[in-house]
């Protein structure tokens, strides 16, 4: 049922003629405004601030806008990126920049995704040079079809010794295959279960099964041999039951408080993360922001159907606003 729901949400998100009318909204409505820190950088530093001064929270940065096959569009996300990155320099934050090859270049031009990750990738490193903390470009995994692309990327800047790490989805059979591999190099690995929804040759179908293998993948990452390698692992989901099995690991394992983090997003359960943090764990955020929010947002409501509410709600409150004039 709850895999249906996805599926209905996913084809929403990319519905163009949906988002260009909840877009074109003058004001952010709720949807947008619990999963979204705001429409540009200085809404996201703000937010970031926020939770890292009153709750110890760091933060990952996504500046939105996703399979974007608009070459103006891709110079706007690399843009954005790089001047969220080059802003830590005079700032404190403790910060990932979280980037979809998909937004710099993938389906304008395969080649140009390398050159503006590094670009990225080098921004970061100089930014932060010297400050406490990890830094890093964060690369978001996509759907199947480019999981290997992103792999291949995530080497390149780990190669040219880039502050880099990549996720992977527990969704997706490969991926026990990949995470052994990326333990070995002493990588740092953000574990999702998968936003999106695959044929069951490549993926996992079944609810249980990915929970099964999220598993399977966190007594991988929690391994003592994990921690000799130097790998950092980030256990990124908001279920609880995992999170304290994954706690529980690390304390049997060797794994001090702070060797590996927990990773959640903006507006789903924040009580769950504030609880890790009190708990004495290293806990970041994923902070959206930017003006391309709906296929975002909507995915957010695929993964929970009691967020279908909010959803209907969000459309009836943006019919009753008059268009924004283009
Ligand atoms: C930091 C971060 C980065 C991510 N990056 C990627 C990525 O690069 N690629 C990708 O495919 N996916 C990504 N995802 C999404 C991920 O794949 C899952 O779809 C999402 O995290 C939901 O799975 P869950 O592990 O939280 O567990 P679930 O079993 O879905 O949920 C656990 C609990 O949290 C609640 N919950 C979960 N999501 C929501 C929500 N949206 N609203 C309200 N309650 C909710 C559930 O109701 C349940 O109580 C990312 C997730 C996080 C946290």
């Amino acid at each position: 049922m709850k895999r249906l729901w996805q599926r209905v949400m996913i084809a929403l998100a990319r519905s163009a003629r949906v988002k260009g009318f909840m877009q074109a909204n003058p004001r952010m409505t709720n949807l947008a405004r619990r999963f979204v820190a705001g429409p540009d950088a200085a809404a996201a530093i703000a937010a970031a601030h926020h939770l890292l001064d009153r709750k110890g929270i760091r933060t990952s940065f996504f500046y939105l806008g996703e399979y974007v096959d608009r070459w103006e569009l891709v110079r706007e996300n690399v843009e954005q990126k790089l001047a969220i990155a080059g802003l830590l320099e005079h700032d404190v934050l403790d910060v990932h920049i979280s980037v979809d090859p998909t937004q710099i270049g993938l389906q304008t031009d395969p080649a140009q995704v390398a050159p503006h990750a590094f670009a990225i990738g080098r921004t970061i490193l100089r930014a932060a040079a010297g400050r406490p903390g990890i830094h890093c470009i964060m690369l978001d995994m996509e759907d199947s079809s480019v999981v290997d692309f992103t792999l291949a990327l995530h080497d390149d800047l780990r190669r040219l010794e880039l502050p880099a790490a990549i996720t992977l989805q527990a969704y997706l059979r490969r991926s026990e295959g990949d995470l052994r591999r990326l333990i070995a190099n002493g990588a740092r690995v953000r574990l999702v279960k998968g936003a999106f929804v695959g044929k069951s040759g490549v993926a996992f179908t079944a609810e249980g099964e990915i929970k099964a293998n999220y598993r399977r993948l966190v007594e991988l990452m929690l391994a003592p041999e994990a921690r000799t390698n130097g790998f950092y692992p980030i256990i990124a989901t908001h279920d609880d039951r995992i999170q304290a099995e994954a706690m529980a690991l690390a304390r049997q394992n060797g794994w001090p408080q702070g060797s590996y983090e927990f990773e959640m997003l903006l507006g789903v359960r924040s009580d769950v993360a504030e609880k890790l943090t009190q708990q004495g764990e290293r806990v970041r955020l994923y902070v959206p922001f930017g003006r391309d929010w709906w296929p975002y947002a909507v995915r957010r409501i695929g993964e929970n159907p009691a967020n279908g509410l909010l959803l209907v709600r969000s459309i009836v409150s943006a019919m009753k606003e008059p268009p924004a004039t283009p």
